[in-house]
């Protein structure tokens, strides 16, 4: 662990060093810590909680749209990686790859997977035949390994965590809808689970994933005005059947290559909820996803204590029982002044107090860590009152960070102009793009700011390419990213 990383005092504020504040942050509310080797994390259990979410509310839409779990194996055979041209030579300068057990040197170099389309191609081969066997519709939780150069917590490691789909179908037409509903459940999920707004959008050619026909993204803007991708969705068309031999004996007795798809979130979802909504008190976490929705403090003197107490519990019994994910500290060696900015600094979404007179008047007071507002809740009904609280919070989160994209998201007509925004400004900036790459490539050289998608639904078509001045043929969002 590099010195200075243990403890972690003070939150650092945003304004000030919006990474160090992310930092400070993630120390603090004690979701990870370094491991001996560069660029690993250790999930410690808040953070490992918050992915276990994120795997729930993903887990179950795959399901819903017919998809299955299975598990490949971890180490792939090199020569795997030469077979699709574009995919050896996007991943091998970040492969690790094992030459060697105890002092036997292997006969071929085994990779640590960055990515699973190879093995899983050549899988795949074996078990299609027919166009009975189609579509297969796998998904897989596992890590994979990709040696980053530059690397932050949750959000670029070079051991992550993630779910990767991989189907094959025998249409072109049917293996692109498939890209869409994917890349729609990725859209729904954030949205509505992390309550992070997105852009869905295709990615430009340049930042295509290596070897697939079409990418497709969801960016979502952090609170420094910097883009994150926080899920992909790929078109492969026909390239790994035909690297792997994947084809099939369709209706019309013809022999045809499948047409694949693969599509990927991964832990960097954690990064993302952390930099939407944090501040400068802690994490805040969106009620759908947070390990403790509700933190009960029972407050008093050591003479009314009992009581107290015992309220509380029943109290959160009812709660548990609704299937909310309460907790009670009555811990009396922590001061409850301590416990509200504990609590607030790892973001639980609502805090309950229940003090003598709560007790008196059948009440408990209700703080939110979105908003701080304070309220006084009957007992009476209060399950119910904290599940529409909870859904209001979650709303809420939303539009404030839906608001605050929509602040920092403008227009640039001139290359000029976009790195007047960007200085000035931050955020996402809409801008015309001819197709070219040169063009593209001035744009990040001159700016430092990419493409991060060209969005299905811009709310405005640009006439102009922001470098050239030519007619665009797109209209992309341009933002400097994590
Ligand atoms: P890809 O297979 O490259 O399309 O990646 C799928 C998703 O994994 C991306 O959209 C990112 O959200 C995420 N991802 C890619 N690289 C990393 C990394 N080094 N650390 C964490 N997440 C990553």
């Amino acid at each position: 662990m590099a010195e200075g990383q243990a403890l972690v005092k003070e939150i650092v504020p945003q304004s000030e060093d919006f990474s160090a504040w992310y930092v400070s942050v993630i120390r603090k509310a004690d979701l990870m810590d370094y491991s001996p080797v560069r660029g690993c994390i250790v999930f410690k259990p808040d953070g490992y909680e918050l992915w276990e979410a994120c795997q729930a509310g993903l887990d179950r839409r795959f399901k819903e749209t017919g998809h299955r779990n299975a598990y490949f194996p971890t180490l792939i055979p090199e020569s795997f990686f030469q077979r699709e041209k574009e995919h050896v030579e996007g991943f091998a300068p970040e492969l690790p790859l094992v030459t060697e057990v105890g002092s036997e040197k292997l006969e071929e170099r085994l990779a640590l997977r960055p990515t699973s389309e190879t093995i899983i191609g050549h899988m795949y081969a074996k078990w299609i035949q027919s166009y009975r066997d189609l579509p297969v519709l796998i998904n897989q939780w596992a890590n994979v390994f990709r040696w980053e150069k530059r690397t932050l917590p949750f959000l670029r490691t070079t051991e992550f965590l993630w779910q990767e789909g991989h189907t094959a179908h025998a249409t072109e037409e049917e293996a692109r809808e498939e890209t869409m509903r994917m890349l729609e459940i990725y859209r729904d999920f954030v949205e509505a689970d992390l309550a992070i707004p997105v852009v869905k959008g295709q990615k430009t050619p340049s930042e295509r994933f290596a070897g697939a026909v079409d990418t497709y993204s969801i960016e979502a803007m952090m609170k420094d005005g910097k883009a994150v991708q926080a899920g992909t969705s790929h078109y492969l068309g026909t390239k790994f059947a035909e690297g792997f031999g994947i084809q099939f004996l369709d209706r019309d007795n013809q022999l045809k290559y499948v047409h694949t798809t693969s599509w990927g979130a991964s832990t960097r979802l954690i990064g993302c909820i952390i930099m939407v909504h944090g501040d400068d008190r802690g994490l805040a976490l969106p009620p759908r996803v947070a390990p403790t929705q509700v933190i009960l403090i029972p407050i008093g003197p050591a003479k009314v204590r009992e009581e107290v107490v015992g309220r509380s519990r029943e109290l959160l019994q009812a709660l548990r029982a609704a299937g909310l994910r309460a907790r009670m500290d009555d811990r009396d060696e922590f001061s409850p002044g301590w416990k509200f900015s504990e609590y607030e600094m790892r973001g639980v979404p609502l805090r309950l107090e229940l003090g003598p007179r709560d007790l008196a008047q059948g009440v408990v007071v209700a703080v939110r860590r979105d908003t701080g507002e304070k309220q006084a809740l009957p007992q009476d009904g209060l399950v119910e009152r904290v599940q529409t609280l909870l859904d209001e919070i979650q709303a809420s989160m939303f539009q404030k960070a839906l608001a605050f994209r929509e602040a920092h998201s403008h227009r640039a007509a001139t290359l000029a102009d976009l790195g007047r925004v960007l200085e000035e400004k931050g955020g996402f900036v809409l801008a015309g793009w001819c197709g070219d790459d040169a063009c593209e490539r001035r744009v990040k050289e001159e700016t430092k700011a990419t493409a991060r998608n060209i969005p299905f639904d811009p709310p405005e078509r640009m006439e102009r390419c922001l470098v050239c001045g030519r007619e665009a043929r797109h209209t992309v969002w341009f933002a400097r990213a994590y």
